[in-house]
């Protein structure tokens, strides 16, 4: 069947990887909620776009995903507006790097409840809606760092492994609800954050921007090549479909070969 008329939320929607998957979604004929922080008027050219583009609702919420109140409203309103939430996908995340001894508190409480926390609020909120009609998709962006650490990365490395066990755990309670609960786990994907480190990274180091892109971010990758959002969009849409409907409680990598190593 095809996911035409469908609903769907994607938290962290307004750049990268969380924009990619609103777009492939629309692009399949799901209505989409998209959420993030950003320049006002750049989300209303990108929401209006979506639904011009794929004649789709495309609603904006601007929830706070370190907020629980302020989701759950978020997913009351997609109920309300749309009329169900089918399809959920928990993408905000940020990052922070700093020995651990040095991480600042806020910033540990501020990854665990974006990156991690957000997600428990928004499936808390969404599945009641899900189990009633007896489907859902739900897909969450963890990262190679929900199976592997890197040092000084402490909170964003713990909140990937969490919602590595968070995923699994709801998937087992909706596995005979028709609603599939899965992880995506990217390695290093090309978004405006990857690329805003390059020309900082090129001074500091007194490197070319080829050698920062594989010495430096490629280290862990073997293929050597970035993963674009496009691929990482793709394997949600399929998630998504009937195809899918036995892949549950999976966490399943896209990381040109980070976590085979
Ligand atoms: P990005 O910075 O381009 O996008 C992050 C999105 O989250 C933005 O829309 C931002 O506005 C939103 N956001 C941040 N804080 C928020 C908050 N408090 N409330 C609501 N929205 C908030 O980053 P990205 O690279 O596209 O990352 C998206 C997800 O993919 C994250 O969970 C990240 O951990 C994960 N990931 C990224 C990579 C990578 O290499 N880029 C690799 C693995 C996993």
């Amino acid at each position: 069947m095809s996911l035409a008329n469908r609903n769907a939320i994607v938290t962290g929607s307004t750049s990268g990887i969380g924009l990619a998957y609103a777009r492939a979604l629309a692009r399949e004929g799901v209505n989409v909620v998209i959420n993030g922080f950003g320049d006002a008027g750049a989300i209303e050219r990108e929401r209006t776009g979506i639904e011009n583009e794929f004649k789709v609702k495309c609603l904006y919420d601007g929830a706070d995903m370190s907020k629980p109140a302020e989701i759950a409203a978020m997913v009351k309103n997609a109920e309300a507006r749309l009329g169900s939430v089918d399809i959920l996908i928990n993408n905000a995340g940020i990052q922070f790097v700093s020995p651990i001894e040095d991480f600042p508190v806020e910033k540990w409480d501020q990854i665990i409840a974006i990156n991690l926390s957000s997600a428990f609020h928004t499936m808390r909120a969404a599945v009641s809606g899900m189990k009633a009609r007896k489907w859902g998709r739900i897909i969450n962006t963890a990262s190679a760092h929900s199976l592997v650490a890197s040092p000084f990365k402490s909170a964003y490395v713990s909140a990937k492994h969490g919602i590595a066990g968070l995923t699994k755990t709801v998937a087992l309670e909706l596995a005979t609800f028709g609603v599939t609960v899965n992880c995506i786990s990217p390695g290093y994907v090309w978004t405006p954050l990857v690329e805003k480190q390059i020309p900082d990274t090129m001074k500091a180091r007194n490197m070319t921007r080829e050698q920062v892109m594989n010495d430096v971010l490629l280290t862990a990758q073997p293929t050597k090549q970035f993963v674009t959002v496009e691929q990482v969009a793709a394997l949600a849409i399929y998630l998504c479909s009937d195809n899918a409907a036995q892949i549950t409680g999976a966490n399943i990598s896209m990381d040109g070969g980070w976590t085979a190593a």
